[in-house]
């Protein structure tokens, strides 16, 4: 893998290693591209293991920092992976305006329901669910604040199994990628979660045929999120098998998502 815009640091609390050395491991794979996107900071609502708020400023001078140092070596670039809530549309500018973040990438873990309640993925109870959630990610790419979207099948982690829900969920976030022309990413890290079983089946809980093999042969652009939490994550099996599988799949592959179009 040349390029990777799904890195997390020490500062979500729940990855090892600092911003540096993602940067070492990423020179050391001969990659051309770095983007961190550590879990993102809302400053006034704290939605659990992700950076404080008031460490996105040293985030970012260090990714600054480092790209200055590393200039002739990497391309790196600073974002954040985070949640699409509709308040917060003045803060993803600013986000990019103000604090200088080169990119956002969505990460939908958390979403707001019809009803203004605050819902986890992780904890869907029926898979009607999944539609309110796709929904969500589909709002969000039409605002064209973001770059990409992380795991865009990330619901299907919950022990539940496939129906037309499912079905429509993946039409609902296809449809809107489409649309706005948002790369998809196809997540290493469900692959290190490993095959567990599901009410029909088993298998990795994302990514998940049922959403990609929509894409087979499409040119909907896909890249490989390494989604690392160790710098070693950077380049180790799951994102060899994740190449293979978007090569099974006949998917469009890109390598840089944020430079190429
Ligand atoms: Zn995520
Ligand atoms: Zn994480």
């Amino acid at each position: 893998m040349i390029s990777n815009i799904h890195t997390h640091t020490y500062r979500c609390m729940h990855a090892v290693g600092t911003e540096k050395d993602y940067v070492e491991a990423a020179v050391k794979a001969e990659m051309k591209m770095l983007g961190f996107s550590d879990h993102g900071p809302f400053p006034d609502k704290d939605f659990g293991l992700r950076m404080k708020f008031g460490e996105l400023e040293d985030y970012i001078s260090e990714i600054g920092r480092l790209k200055e140092m590393y200039a002739d070596t990497l391309k790196i670039f600073s974002g954040l992976e985070i949640e699409f809530h509709a308040e917060y549309i003045d803060y993803y500018k600013q986000l990019t305006s103000e604090y200088g973040l080169d990119y956002l990438l969505l990460g939908e873990h958390m979403y707001t329901t019809s009803d203004g309640s605050v819902k986890n993925i992780f904890f869907a109870e029926k898979t009607d669910d999944y539609i309110e959630y796709a929904e969500n990610i589909s709002y969000a790419a039409e605002t064209g604040l973001f770059h990409a979207i992380a795991h865009p099948d990330l619901m299907f982690i919950n022990e539940l199994a496939w129906d037309k829900n499912c079905e429509k969920a993946c039409d609902i976030i296809l449809s809107a990628a489409e649309k706005y022309d948002i790369p998809l990413e196809f997540n290493a890290n469900g692959i290190r979660r490993g095959i567990m079983t599901f009410p029909d089946e088993q298998r990795f809980p994302y990514p998940h045929d049922g959403f990609w093999r929509n894409l087979c042969g499409s040119r909907q652009r896909v890249f490989i999120g390494a989604d690392c939490h160790i710098p070693e994550q950077l380049n180790d099996s799951a994102i060899m098998l994740a190449q293979q599988m978007c090569k099974g799949l006949k998917l469009n592959l890109i390598d840089n998502i944020l430079e190429v179009k």
